[in-house]
């Protein structure tokens, strides 16, 4: 009796685990919402046919493999060393979704305040960026896409990849997080424009929604530690007494141990946002609160210099082990 209870335990295990494949979100408007520039029928076939055949494939290729536990964007960080079939339909997969987003039926969007500062120190004008887009997109010689990225330096970019590839792909020659990409397969605008892809490229302009542009630079461009004002508060109090340390100077630490004790437990007790909300962090930010106690103590019955420098370069390292495990890649 408790085997077979335990068989259909793992086959339903087995069965939810399957249907918690990659899945294509429904289109935020009607197909017919952005006629005009683009057609109801390209816009159903490219959905319901062409999309949708890269989310069904990609689940096939990934079953059964370590890429089943993976997000998406795990998947194009090491897709060159996957199978053609992987690369093509986990880019097409992440490019449509991210296309459906960038349209939208309402009228003049606008970048926001700070995307647009951006688009005119980095091109000149929205209209020069808009250019050079179009221009990235005519020039790709078959099918691909042009794109607006973020790069690693946080500035903005325009670049183009064949295919289905993009700059998210280890393989990518220009490397950002994408903001704004323009699908310029031939299924993306035959029907209506045939083989004036430049028609097609001015008239999506119209259809642009720069509202989710800007929230995707926005995200781009956020600092890593921006929602976790206690840990930059930290930060500073340790890199102002720590570095003159590291010159000789105990002054600053033995002035400000108190203020240190105080921020650190201000940190324990603050709200972790969620991605870093794990074991190992609360375990670390305990031992920090300790280890600036431990200072403090030291200091107060005026222990050694050289006592004094150990304890904070261990309060240090203590400290940088709580930022390596929430850099730390582990999402799986
Ligand atoms: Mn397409």
């Amino acid at each position: 009796m408790k085997i077979s209870k335990l068989a259909l335990v793992s086959s339903l295990s087995a069965a939810s685990f399957l249907s918690a494949q990659f899945k294509q979100t429904p289109l935020p408007y009607a197909y017919n919402a952005l006629e005009g520039s683009i057609d109801a029928q390209t816009m159903e076939i490219h959905y319901t046919k062409h999309a949708a055949g890269y989310v069904a494939n990609l689940n096939k290729a990934i079953a059964g493999t370590p890429m089943e536990k993976e997000s998406l964007t795990a998947i194009l960080a090491h897709v060159s060393k996957e199978s053609p079939t992987v690369r093509n339909n986990a880019g097409g997969h992440y490019n449509h979704e991210l296309f459906w987003t960038v349209l939208t039926p309402e009228k003049n969007t606008q970048p926001s305040e700070k995307l647009a500062k951006a688009i005119t120190e980095t091109f000149g004008s929205l209209e020069a960026l808009k250019e050079k887009m179009s221009k990235a997109g005519a020039d790709r010689f078959g099918s691909g896409w042009a794109w607006l990225v973020v790069t690693s330096d946080k500035k903005l970019a325009v670049t183009s990849t064949a295919n289905q590839d993009n700059p998210l792909m280890d393989l990518a020659e220009v490397k950002g997080t994408p903001i704004l990409g323009i699908d310029v397969w031939e299924h993306a605008y035959y029907l209506k424009y045939q083989n004036k892809r430049a028609d097609y490229l001015t008239a999506f302009w119209n259809v642009a929604n720069w509202n989710e542009v800007s929230k995707r630079y926005e995200m781009a461009t956020k600092g890593k530690f921006d929602d976790w004002p206690a840990l930059k508060t930290f930060h500073e109090v340790m890199s102002q007494t720590f570095h003159p340390s590291e010159e000789g100077n105990l002054q600053p630490i033995k002035t400000r141990v108190g203020e240190m004790v105080t921020k650190a437990k201000a940190l324990q007790s603050s709200s972790i946002p969620p991605e870093f909300d794990k074991p190992a962090v609360k375990n670390s930010l305990a031992n920090l609160v300790e280890a600036t106690k431990n200072l403090e103590r030291q200091i107060k019955k005026k222990t050694s210099d050289t006592e004094i420098t150990k304890t904070l370069s261990n309060v240090h390292d203590t400290f940088h082990a709580v930022i390596g495990l929430c850099t730390a890649d582990d999402k799986h």
